[in-house]
């Protein structure tokens, strides 16, 4: 067996990281050790590393099934680009094509095969996977998107089912199962369908802390609003419910000059892969598409996901907006929401014809409506509606970042209450507000419900500021409704509180639209420039090669080369991204573009510049966190210390500090009282004033044995902040 201890160096080899992600080390230490594994990471956690490593360290093939063709062909190449052996079967290759891919597989020079379910358990196939077993060994079977084989997932497909046969075929090959579906149903029918022996369960946090989640009320110019989120930088998708409405979209944005094509059921096959690979290959910038659009995208760097319509369910909304920022890099999800959409959505419901999917579409609609006025953290909404438990505040999304002012309404709920009660609690909200409001409407007149005493008593506002009460009633506990399908109001002993004056209401009043996302201010020219530069090369090199860009190099790594502007080949190699083989590929290339930058706009040529990035733990002069300084943060913002982050990470403490100090330098979100505690801050800071910040020794000799260097570097990273010359 490997060596446990040289996993980093075989990730840094093989892929070019320099740590795993919370998670993966265990899981490939087991996958080492033959257990079979079920995992469970949303998009984006790095799932397939925790096979792809394991394959590479075992003797023989890992064989990968996988269910759709265009995420086998986004894998397999991604590996070759690191230079890993690796292939895949599928309808789309002739036989000739076939018999060689398997020559290759029989002569060991492929460590990864990926296939199709259906292919894997043919008649034709499975003597060539016997034969294999003799001549070279099969290391494991990993089954991706596992939740393949529930019926209670989202994406139910027969011939998964078929795959138990693998294990009784092959009873002693270890197997992995990888999906991002959450539920506990489909867990345990993963289990059970794939017959796992004693599998170990990984179950990640779902959070996903790189997205940024906001709600924008759906004004009248929506159009504008959508067009100015799409000024940001990168690639993006917008979702609308309807065909119609995407071609319109799509027409409206090409005519402003975006990059944009449409996604739909409406498209033949070819106009669909078309557009789906120019996406891919960044042709285009935007995406236009109905929800037949995303899964098996594997699009990393998708900078944002509008959802210019209301989605179904949270669940979809989760997974929808999941696809933006999966290589780890700020992205920004943003819900366009309007109660003209809500209507839309409710005729639809009315023309399902079981009453059972009535209902379950209905209490979707409402959790999605409770998600969207929420007042509360989007990401606590989200995580609770998975069964995760989020303390609180989360400082990316738009209610922790902006919270909404609210209004004390009590005097507007009593007169909504009392006519719930006046209307003896037999009617939904739309009759209610009909009554507040005076309306002569048939149904008024039928009840006689122009004589109570609340016909009327809220003229003064409109139909609509009375829907936004009752609903956030409904949400605040404060009024119940029926579930029957009817949504009849009711009364519970909370509303009779109000009405009766005991307690006082508040209501989120409509935000004006967000301001924008301030990470611009954040970026100096220069390494704006350079990044942008790096990224036409590195399209270029994509294309030469028909891989779509992100296959060259990530985001993350591109920002580094533009940060820290290596001058030789070792410098370069150093990158978190850079694997030995990309190394060999592409490093002179690359190379070549900064040195010639840096000699156009006469930068001196930093001698040790991969020593300045901040992840090495120098003083910090960098703009943009690392990948690695950026684990930190996630886990510190999940209330993790600094000795638990560095065991989870497997990291020294000290190395722990040094991040966190740089990400205070960086004004990122690090809550620095959690970790020094303010009189002590205060201490700290004055100090600094009087012996300056250079030398922690000074600073040290200055406070005196009772404070720590690592409390000082904490301090010290905010002052260098506010004192930036
Ligand atoms: P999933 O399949 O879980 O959606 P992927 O396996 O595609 O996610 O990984 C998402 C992104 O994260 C990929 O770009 C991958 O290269 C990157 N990644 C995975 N593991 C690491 C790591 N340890 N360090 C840095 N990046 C990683
Ligand atoms: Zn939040």
């Amino acid at each position: 067996m490997p060596q446990l201890h040289s996993l980093e160096p075989a990730l840094k080899h093989y892929f070019g990281y320099d740590s795993f992600r919370p998670g993966q080390r265990q899981i490939i230490e087991q996958a080492l050790q033959n257990q079979d594994l079920l995992i469970i990471m949303p998009t984006g956690g790095g799932k397939s590393l925790c096979f792809q490593l394991p394959a590479l360290l075992k003797p023989g093939l890992t064989v990968v099934v996988s269910p759709l063709i265009a995420l086998m062909q986004d894998q397999v190449e991604a590996l070759r680009d690191n230079g890993i052996g690796a292939t895949f079967l599928n309808s789309s290759l002739n036989s000739h094509q076939v018999r060689s891919r398997e020559e290759a597989i029989l002569k060991g020079k492929v460590k990864l095969l990926y296939v199709a379910p259906e292919r894997l358990l043919s008649e034709r196939f499975l003597p060539f996977l016997t034969l294999v077993q003799h001549e070279i060994g099969i290391s494991a079977f990993a089954i991706d998107e596992a939740h393949c084989v529930s019926e209670w997932g989202h994406d139910f497909r027969p011939e998964y089912r078929q795959l138990k046969q693998l294990r009784q075929r092959y009873p002693g090959i270890p197997t992995l199962a990888l999906t991002a579906t959450a539920t506990a149903r489909v867990r345990q029918d993963i289990i059970q369908q794939l017959a796992l022996a004693k599998p170990s369960i990984h179950v990640a946090s779902f959070n996903r802390p790189n997205l940024y989640y906001e709600i924008q009320p759906k004004q009248k110019q929506s159009y504008s609003q959508l067009l100015q989120l799409i000024q940001a930088e990168g690639s993006g998708i917008v979702y609308c419910l309807s065909r119609r409405k995407v071609n319109e979209i799509t027409l409206k944005l090409q005519q402003d000059g975006v990059a944009a094509l449409p996604y739909h059921a409406g498209l033949s096959d070819e106009e669909r892969t078309e557009n789906q690979t120019r996406f891919i290959r960044d042709d285009v910038r935007v995406m236009v598409a109905t929800i037949a659009f995303g899964m098996g995208i594997n699009k990393p760097d998708v900078r944002f996901v509008v959802h210019y319509d209301l989605p179904r369910s949270l669940e979809s909304y989760y997974q929808e907006s999941g696809r933006a920022g999966r290589d780890g890099e700020p992205a920004r999800c943003t819900l366009f929401f309007s109660y003209g959409d809500i209507k839309t959505i409710e005729y639809l419901i009315e023309q399902k014809s079981d009453p059972q999917e009535q209902r379950i579409a209905r209490q979707q609609l409402r959790q999605v409506l409770d998600y969207a006025e929420g007042t509360d953290c989007r990401r606590t909404i989200q995580l609770g509606y998975f069964g995760e438990r989020f303390g609180g505040n989360c400082g990316n999304c738009d209610n922790c970042n902006y919270p909404k002012p609210v209004a004390d309404c009590t005097i507007e709920a009593m007169k909504f209450l009392s006519c719930v009660a006046r209307c003896q609690e037999r009617f939904g909200m739309n009759h209610i507000i009909d009554v507040l409001r005076g309306s002569k409407n048939q149904k008024i007149l039928q009840y006689n419900h122009q004589k109570l005493s609340t016909y009327g008593i809220g003229k003064d506002k409109s139909a609509e500021d009375w829907r936004m009460l009752g609903r956030s009633l409904l949400h605040q506990g404060l009024l119940d409704q029926t579930t029957d399908g009817y949504s009849v109001l009711k009364l519970n002993a909370l509303s009779w509180e109000v009405m009766r004056r005991q307690r006082t209401v508040f209501i989120a009043v409509t935000a004006a639209p967000k301001p924008e996302l301030e990470d611009k201010e954040l970026r100096t020219s220069e390494v704006e420039i350079l990044f942008q530069r790096l990224r036409l090369l590195r399209k270029q090199l994509a294309d030469e090669q028909s891989v779509p860009p992100y296959v060259v190099f990530a985001d993350s790594t591109l920002k580094l080369m533009a940060q820290a502007q290596p001058q030789t080949l070792t410098e370069f190699g150093k990158l978190s991204g850079v694997g030995s083989h990309k190394l060999n590929q592409y490093g002179d290339k690359f190379l070549a573009e900064i040195k010639a930058y840096c000699q156009e706009h006469q930068l001196p040529m930093p001698t040790n510049s991969v020593a300045a990035i901040p992840a090495s733990g120098a003083g910090s002069s960098a703009i943009f966190p690392s990948d690695t300084q950026l684990f930190t943060l996630q886990l510190h913002r999940q209330g993790l210390s600094v000795a638990e982050i560095a065991q989870k990470r497997n990291i020294r403490p000290t190395t722990i500090i040094r991040h966190l100090s740089d990400l205070v330098e960086m004004n990122q979100p690090v809550d620095l009282n959690q970790l020094v505690p303010p009189h002590r801050q205060q201490k700290i800071s004055e100090a600094l004033l009087v012996v300056g910040s250079h030398s922690l020794n000074q600073i040290r000799e200055y406070l005196g044995e009772g404070y720590s260097y690592d409390e000082i570097r904490l301090v010290r990273g905010r002052w260098q902040r506010e004192n930036k010359v």
